[in-house]
């Protein structure tokens, strides 16, 4: 890990109001700023990205978090909001307009998708590419191609990207990319480093790491970053809270630690489902053929969240198996201390799943702290109570 990035983690965002030398930021929890003049005011609401003037756009506490995730990710700016999802519905309804073509490249967390399908019906269509190789991706793009949209290593079976190959392509084209960068963090890859344009973050994940707030965040240049603030931001309300925020800030201060126990824990638990005779395959970026080098290549680290596929296709054996596990708890969502399990099958689905390139006996673990070997002793007995393959 770069040890500037262990600095920005700790670091309290160069908020003003550091009273007292108060090791925690306070949390500014106002609606409004008032001001001097009336004039101030007017001058203020000219220009609410650069101004406090009302919480929905500008907030101390915010800020503060702000300008470390945007220290972490090599970026000019980054702005906060109340979800992921609101920054990515943020960053399409902010760039695209009608006529305008999308494409999304590899497997995208799936409401970024549903969204895309809403805004068929205001005029902007798109298309999905799953092949990583940058010839398939051309011959997907058409004239009113604005946007790349990027996930690497992609929702569900991890696959990894060429990322500088897909910039080149897009500079080629005069099109904006933006990567989803939950999986990684900050930490183990800067997408604006390899000439990405916006990077879009879930912090509700690892950067919160405790499973209590849920926000997302965009980063990437002033310009683009104020022009999404005030085309779609301040418009869609998707506002952060400052406590949220202060909880975001919390989480970073832990994240290089966090995330070292993540990286080092799930590689242990992939090893040894990669080996296991009920175990067809294990999809995790340095265990997978096809993504080993590019992961090599393109991430200083690994997470803890990968999947792996069940040697049986029996949905029933699929749901013994997970409800068999202990440590894992059942549920949506990754990223906390605790970890996790969830399957795309929901007993219906398996052919749209193979259809997209996903076996429908694929587990997905988030790996949380409680350390590999209980976590392995857990998957062990989860496997022997649920008979031969
Ligand atoms: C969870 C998630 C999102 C959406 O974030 P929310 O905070 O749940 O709105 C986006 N991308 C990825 C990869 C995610 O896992």
């Amino acid at each position: 890990m770069d040890p500037q990035d262990l600095q920005i983690c700790l670091g309290h965002g160069g908020i003003e109001d550091n009273a007292d030398g108060a090791m925690a930021p306070p949390i500014v929890q106002t609606s409004l700023f008032a001001q001097p003049t009336f004039r101030q005011l007017l001058a203020g609401l000219d220009r609410e990205h650069a101004h406090r003037v009302y919480t929905r756009g500008r907030n101390p506490t915010v800020e503060a978090v702000e300008r470390k995730l945007a220290a972490l990710e090599r970026g000019e700016a980054a702005q906060c909001f109340a979800s992921g999802m609101a920054a990515i519905s943020a960053v399409l309804f902010g760039l695209l307009r009608q006529g305008d073509h999308l494409l999304f490249v590899n497997h995208v967390y799936g409401p970024a998708l549903e969204l895309a399908q809403r805004l068929e019906s205001f005029g902007v269509d798109h298309d999905q590419v799953l092949s990583a190789d940058p010839e398939t991706v051309a011959a997907a793009l058409r004239p009113e191609t604005r946007l790349l949209y990027l996930e690497s290593p992609g929702t569900m079976a991890f696959h990894m990207l060429d990322v500088p190959s897909l910039v080149d392509l897009a500079r080629e084209r005069g099109l904006l990319t933006v990567m989803d960068n939950t999986w990684s963090t900050p930490l183990f890859q800067k997408p604006l480093t390899r000439g990405v344009d916006l990077v879009v973050h879930s912090c509700t994940k690892y950067l919160g790491g405790h499973s209590d707030l849920v926000a997302g965040a965009v980063v990437g240049s002033a310009g683009l970053i104020e022009r999404l603030f005030y085309d779609a931001f301040l418009l869609l309300g998707g506002t952060l809270s400052p406590f949220d925020a202060w909880l975001l800030h919390r989480g970073l201060r832990t994240l290089p630690a966090r995330m070292a126990q993540h990286r080092d824990n799930a590689l242990a638990v992939a090893r040894f489902l990669q080996v296991h005779p009920k175990v067809r395959r294990v999809f995790h970026p340095l265990l997978h053929p096809d993504d080993r080098a590019l992961a090599a290549d393109q991430l200083s680290g690994t997470s803890g969240l990968f999947s792996f596929e069940l040697a049986s296709d029996d949905f029933d054996t699929l749901c013994a198996f997970i409800d068999r596990l202990r440590f894992f708890r059942i549920g949506v969502s990754w990223g906390g201390a605790e970890s996790l399990v969830i399957s795309p099958h929901n007993g219906t689905n398996g052919e749209a799943l193979r259809a997209a390139g996903l076996p429908p006996s694929l587990v997905r673990l988030s790996v949380g702290l409680e350390g590999a070997a209980l976590l392995i002793d857990d998957l062990e007995q989860a496997f022997a109570g649920v008979g031969a393959p």
